[in-house]
């Protein structure tokens, strides 16, 4: 039984109280939190007093879903209570006024916040060693890196810190921590669901997402998140079962599309639980087509140019003045955006501001700007022709488990390491990340992407393989280390 029915049962029959279940993860942050460095603030005192809340629903028998279930929420997700900080020092003591639609969602329907997660700053990175607050450590390995830009969220989830957390996807920000940390990790379609008070990065490619053990639970979740919402003229209408309404199905009628060339290029042990994949996936009725996927490296570029040029206009707000860090050192009003600026991001957060202003510049933009937007509507060109044959494309999220802390020392070869994730942004699609394996005993995921809007396919098709495997199952994490 998933995690969240687990929780549910509990709850309603008694075996457990909200602020019981509410302390028990408490608990458990306060334990390990300081071995993987994942949460940015933690919602010791309030949290509790909301448990209480929520088991005078239950006893009144109102209680939905959702009602006494914790979250730990990304913190680029604004909320009123705890700071906002987007892993970043210009927004270290940020207090956002108001929560973000998603987050308004969950609250409204129960779930008690635990904390906010660690982040690479503002969502740029792949590695979350890019925060002002400290690199996070991947719980299967502490020497490793949980993967980013969510890798607070993903690291806490493995560890069994929260049931669950919520992430944003940019460019592979929720599905490569998934895959490091051998967890459950989905991007639903861009629109389903709002951005507002989701500190934008990249707002033609961000979309909020979930990190959770069973692909079930992201579906709840989801459809718990989803909807129209008129402070985000992006959001569109979802119908009350748009994540949920497949996922009992089988597959017979499912066709998964898989590029054998591209499959060919990853390491021995990839290829091998990648062919055990496929079978498990076989056995299960579903139909499987050789495709040729349109060319990753140019995706790369097109994005490495395109987020950039969204992220140095959205970040130009942070200007020392109307919120955030100011410097203590500026003597003229120019002065005082430079050096707040400079002193306020970090270096990650810098250069794509620079590469941002640079392909956006007059004198570059056709060479750089429209030619990334050209690539980009050719990729949804080619992903369209293939869906004509498949329902699904079936490929890795990232070519190998969690590197070591600090082992990617040159910003290119971590760009061109979210090689897989990428296209699903630039086209607006769906895509999922869940776990097929081990290898060397770190986590390795696969990433199932459909067509824009049928996301409950993925759903469907990673329920039905975790109906048949165990690589989703929590794990007994940090037994017996020491910080
Ligand atoms: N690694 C990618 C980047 O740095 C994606 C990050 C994300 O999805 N937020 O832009």
């Amino acid at each position: 039984m998933s995690i969240l029915k687990t929780l549910r049962q509990k709850l309603d029959d008694k075996t457990m109280s909200a602020v019981e279940l509410t302390t028990t993860y408490l608990k458990e942050i306060k334990h390990k939190n300081n071995l993987l460095n994942a949460f940015i603030s933690v919602n010791e005192t309030k949290a509790l007093a909301h448990a209480k809340e929520m088991d005078d629903l239950i006893t009144k028998g109102k209680a939905t879903l959702l009602t006494g279930i914790p979250i730990a929420h990304k913190d680029n997700l604004c909320t009123d209570i705890l700071t906002t900080t987007c892993g970043s020092k210009i927004l270290s003591n940020y207090q956002s006024p108001f929560n973000a639609t998603v987050v308004d969602k969950l609250k409204n329907q129960g779930m008690t916040l635990l904390g906010k997660t660690n982040m690479d700053e503002f969502g740029m990175g792949s590695t979350n060693e890019h925060s002002f607050f400290g690199v996070v450590k991947n719980p299967y390995d502490l020497h490793h890196v949980p993967g980013g830009s969510s890798g607070g969220s993903a690291a806490v989830v493995a560890a069994g810190l929260t049931p669950f957390a919520t992430g944003s996807d940019t460019g592979g920000s929720v599905r490569q921590p998934a895959s490091f940390c051998g967890i459950t990790g989905i991007k639903p379609s861009y629109g389903t669901l709002s951005r507002y008070g989701l500190v934008a990065y990249g707002s033609s490619f961000d979309q909020v997402g979930i990190l959770a053990h069973y692909a079930e639970d992201c579906a709840y979740l989801l459809q718990a998140m989803a909807g129209k919402d008129k402070k985000d003229g992006t959001s569109i209408p979802t119908d009350p079962d748009f994540f949920t309404k497949s996922l009992q199905q089988d597959l017979t009628n499912l066709t998964i599309g898989i590029d054998g060339q591209l499959l060919s290029k990853l390491s021995a042990e990839a290829q091998t639980l990648f062919q055990a994949c496929i079978a498990v996936y076989q056995k299960q009725g579903a139909k499987i087509k050789d495709i040729q996927l349109p060319d990753l490296q140019a995706a790369v570029s097109s994005y490495y140019v395109l987020a950039p040029a969204e992220a140095a206009t959205n970040l130009a707000r942070f200007d020392g003045v109307r919120y955030g860090y100011r410097s203590q050192h500026a003597n003229t009003l120019d002065e005082l955006y430079i050096k707040s600026r400079t002193e306020g991001f970090g270096a990650e957060v810098k250069r794509r501001i620079v590469i941002g202003n640079y392909v956006l510049a007059a004198s570059q933009y056709d060479a750089y700007y429209h030619k990334a937007q050209q690539v980009r509507a050719k990729l949804k060109q080619d992903l369209d022709m293939i869906y004509q044959n498949v329902d699904m494309i079936l490929l890795p999220t990232a070519a190998t488990t969690a590197p070591k802390l600090g082992a990617q020392k040159d910003p290119v070869t971590t760009y061109l390491s979210d090689m897989y994730t990428l296209i699903a942004n630039l086209t607006g699609a769906p895509a999922i990340s869940f776990p097929i394996g081990q290898i060397e005993h770190m986590p390795f995921g696969a990433q199932l992407m459909a067509n824009n809007f049928q996301d409950h396919l993925l759903l469907q098709a990673v329920c039905a393989f975790q109906r048949q495997t165990a690589f989703h199952l929590p794990q007994q994490l940090l037994q017996g280390v020491n910080a």
